[in-house]
């Protein structure tokens, strides 16, 4: 690894500053990200900023209802709390299913939304990858496959983000709050992250030294009916191949509220908003879910490689919307 220097400023506003002032400083949270890359060689800071001790580690409710989570509260912290288990199991679900315990007892929510993707020649800095390096090329396109988007990528990079966390924030409409050299900032988790066609090196639209302070869960009845499937090809310390995030009402036979996410599948938590308009107000049938998941995934682009994501997201869409409808 190579040498950095390690800061612990006293306040959020220093901490912004010294990170939007050096190209090449970092802000820390966990670490089980970071510090990984940092190993490999693939990200090189020359200067780690911790920002754990500023970022709060709160649950607090809101006055409408909704929670505001700290950035610094751990994943493990979070998926235990009473009122997400209760009011938002989706999150919980989602929490859980991702790392292991250890790693979820340091990862924090903050860390989480920008840990960076798992694909296998972004982390090998021998192979060409314009997210790591712009220009060099894309080395999975006619690589490994297994892992890579079909919904939302480009002819610059065809990677998936691995939040799980993420996907169930994208189902719950969450709003992440920043502090920015520029000030303030809210902005809806589904317009977090940006596209790969515009220069893949960027995930997100947070600017240089914005730091994510929390992140709020809209008060949601709907969400107390919520569930997240991970499919992957082993039972614990596997990335998605496909997630499913989804919360529903069923009145009278007939889908009156619906929130659907998928995971594995793009750059992004991919909010299924195609889906969630063929459902709602239609009959809760198989039918009609089958429908609804084709849809969504009509401007699917496969490869070789990941052409099962398809069905498998179909397939998994339309049995996690059956075990809802069962449920209600
Ligand atoms: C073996 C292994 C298995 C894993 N399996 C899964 C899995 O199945 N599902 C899953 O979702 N995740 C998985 N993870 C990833 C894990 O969830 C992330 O590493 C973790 O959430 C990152 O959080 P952190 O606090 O450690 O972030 P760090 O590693 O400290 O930081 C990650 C990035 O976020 C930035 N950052 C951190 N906090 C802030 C902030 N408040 N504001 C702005 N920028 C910030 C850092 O600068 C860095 O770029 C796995 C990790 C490992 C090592
Ligand atoms: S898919 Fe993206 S991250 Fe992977 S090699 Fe191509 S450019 Fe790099």
């Amino acid at each position: 690894m190579k040498p950095f220097a390690y800061e612990r400023p006293v306040d959020v506003s220093s901490a912004v500053t010294t990170v939007a002032g050096r190209p090449e400083a970092s802000f820390l949270a966990g670490g089980t990200n970071l510090v990984d890359l940092m190993k490999m060689e693939v990200l090189t800071p020359e200067l780690l900023v911790d920002v754990r001790h500023l970022v709060s580690r709160r649950i607090e409710t809101l006055p409408g209802g909704g929670l505001r989570i700290g950035a610094g509260v751990s994943n493990n912290e979070l998926a235990a709390d009473r009122r997400i288990r209760r009011r938002y199991p989706v999150l919980s679900q989602a929490l859980l299913a991702g790392a292991s315990y250890q790693l979820r007892n340091l990862a924090t929510v903050g860390g989480n939304f920008l840990q960076r993707t798992r694909c296998p020649y972004f982390r090998d800095v021998t192979m060409p990858c314009n997210k790591r390096e712009p220009g060099t090329g894309c080395a999975a396109r006619d690589g490994h496959q297994r892992d890579l988007a079909v919904l939302g990528a480009s002819d610059s990079c065809v990677a998936t983000h691995p939040s799980d966390m993420a996907v169930a924030m994208a189902a719950l409409d969450a709003v992440v709050h920043t502090v920015g050299p520029a000030g303030e900032r809210s902005i809806q988790v589904n317009e977090l992250y940006r596209s790969p066609a515009d220069g893949p090196e960027r995930d997100t639209v947070l600017e240089r030294g914005e730091l994510i302070t929390a992140v709020e869960l809209p008060a949601s009845p709907v969400a107390a009916t919520s569930r997240y499937r991970k499919v992957r090809d082993r039972a614990s310390y596997a990335f998605a191949l496909v997630s499913v995030a989804a919360a529903l009402e069923v009145r009278d036979g007939s889908v009156t509220e619906v929130r659907l996410a998928l995971g594995g599948v793009a750059h992004k938590p991919w909010r299924a908003a195609t889906a969630e308009r063929a459902l709602l107000g239609r009959p809760a049938t198989e039918a009609n879910f089958r429908a609804a998941a084709e849809a969504e995934l009509a401007a699917a682009q496969a490869l070789a490689g990941n052409a099962f994501k398809v069905p498998l997201a179909r397939n998994t869409v339309v049995s996690m919307l059956r075990t809802l409808t069962e449920e209600a």
